[in-house]
């Protein structure tokens, strides 16, 4: 991995462009001294990329067996229950606020 001399991010390959700017990493490197490139290479395994920012996850297929398939709907119906009480609640004290305020300025 190394360290883009323009902007510090972390890139996997310095055969490319940096993913961060689009310094052209290879010619930064040719015009740069011997000991200034050696503190460019960061050491970690490439297949742990540095996350930085926001990054995009696209789902494209998930393998799951259908029985927890179904306990997993389950869980979420069971889940779902306090959210729909909670709901139910706040409609009604809302309803209640809406009477109640009509009731006082009738008076
Ligand atoms: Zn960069």
């Amino acid at each position: 991995m190394i360290k883009c001399p323009e902007c510090g991010f972390i890139n996997l390959d310095a055969s490319k462009p940096c993913s961060d700017c689009g310094l052209d990493l290879i010619d930064a490197l040719r015009r740069m001294p011997d000991e200034e490139k050696q503190k460019l290479y960061v050491k970690g395994s490439p297949r742990e990329p540095v996350i930085k920012g926001v990054q995009k996850v696209i789902i494209k297929d998930f393998d799951m067996p259908f029985g927890s398939m179904i306990l997993f709907m389950f869980k979420w119906g069971l889940a779902a229950i306090p959210a729909i009480i909670m709901l139910t609640a706040l409609v009604v004290f809302a309803l209640l606020l809406i009477t109640g305020a009509l009731t006082s300025v009738s008076k």
